[in-house]
This record gives C-alpha cells, structure tokens and sequence, in this order.
C-alpha cells in the first residue's frame, strides 16, 4: 500500500502554494531549490526525493505483470508502496501503465524492448515537475500519456504525421482535465489519461490496450480535495 500522506510528506500538514517561488531546502536530501510549495510548518521536499522510491517500484512491477488491460495496470500502480495520493510519480505512472499493455498484448517490432521503453520514458518524464497543471497550464499525466504515444510512434520533431497525433493525443486528455477544472487530483487525471488514450489508440493505431472502458476510484478516502460525486469515476 502507499503511504496515507496526502499533503506534505513529512508531517502530513497541508501544503500551502504562495504566489511567488522562494529559496528552500529539500527536507530529505538537503539540496537547495526553488519552489511555492512547502507545508505549514515550512517542510519542502524536492521532486526527486517525493517520486525516485515510486519510479523504480514501478518499473519493477511493469516488467513483472503479464496484465493486459492499462485500466488495471495503472490502478495497481497507484496502490504501489511510495506512490503518494499526489504527485510527480503521477507523471510516469500512465506512461508506464500503457507501455506495459502495449507490451503485454504483443505490439512492437524487433526493435522494442519494454525495459529500454520504460527507461525512455522515466528519463522523459522526470524532468516533468510537480504542479505543472496549474503552473504550466499542462498537466504532467497527460505530458505522460504524450511520453507513451511518442515512444511507440517513434515521434521526434521533425516528424510529420506521428508529430501531429502525439500532440492530437495530449489535447484530447487536457481538453478532458479542463472540464474538470480543479483542485489537481492525480488519479482522476491519471484515468482520464489511461481511457482517453486507450480509445485514441484503438482508433489511431488499431492497438487495444485493453476491454475496460470505464474506472472506479477507490482512492478518494485518502484526497483532502475529492470533489466527491462531481467527480466522474466516484459515480
Ligand atoms: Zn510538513
Ligand atoms: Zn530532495
């Protein structure tokens, strides 16, 4: 199970997020950074130190699981030790979810390697900070969703049809987390990104990336911020 920590990591207070970034030291590492986040009793913890633990479980249960179906793989992620109600592991987690049905079902040529996607993908991911939602007007789940579908296209900028589609693709999913408005919830945008690229896919690339169409949320308990029944995977 992941830790019962939905706001700071440390001391389980809220996180305030002030108008402008200051100079902070990351409570585990001791590194300095700049960031708006820090908790109520002035606790900052660093990207790295909030999601590196979640990145490697993760990649450990990908290359384990013979899971076909995103849906499920990216639910048992989420349950995954390190993996907190929120943040920045969120930006993997739906990348590694659905190369690892993309892998499961049998796609890829003789080039592809689910350990080398995954490791791509954690590079790319990485350097996606938390808050990108709302701080880049451009959510890190739905960037992900962009990780997996560049990867599997084999996309680099200066390719045509496949430049467009990745782009098509994270357009769907932030249209979809526009909708939703706000406060941020990383499993609610994690599913909108997992289903909306699973169809996107399907309709794309003639990949199935697995049956299941809809999710039910059995995260709320643990989100502070839950909209409750306005929220499309608590109906
Ligand atoms: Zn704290
Ligand atoms: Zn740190």
């Amino acid at each position: 199970m992941g830790t019962k920590n939905t706001e700071c990591l440390i001391c389980g207070d809220k996180i305030i997020y002030s108008d402008e970034v200051q100079d902070v030291v990351c409570h585990i590492c001791g590194n300095k950074f700049k960031s708006n986040a820090i908790c109520e009793n002035g606790h900052f913890v660093c990207d790295k130190c909030h999601s590196n633990a979640a990145l490697d479980k993760i990649i450990e249960f990908c290359l384990e699981t013979k899971e076909k179906d995103a849906t499920i793989i990216v639910q048992d992620l989420m349950r995954l030790e390190f993996v907190h109600m929120h943040g920045p592991e969120h930006h993997y987690l739906v990348a590694a979810a659905l190369l690892t049905a993309y892998n499961n079902n049998g796609y890829g040529d003789k080039f592809w390697n689910l350990n080398k996607a995954l490791k791509e993908a954690k590079v790319r991911a990485s350097v996606v900070p938390g808050g990108v939602c709302a701080f880049w007007g451009c959510c890190g789940a739905a960037i992900s969703a962009g990780i997996f579908a560049a990867i599997i296209a084999k996309v680099n900028p200066l390719s045509k049809e496949e430049r467009g589609n990745v782009n098509l693709l994270t357009s769907i999913i932030l249209e979809r987390i526009s909708k939703d408005e706000g406060p941020r919830c990383c499993k609610r945008e994690c599913f909108s990104s997992v289903l909306i690229t699973m169809e996107f896919a399907s309709k794309t690339w003639d990949i199935n990336l697995g049956d299941t169409q809809s999710i039910k949320c059995t995260f709320y308990p643990n989100n502070n911020q839950c909209k409750g029944k306005a929220c499309q995977y608590r109906k």
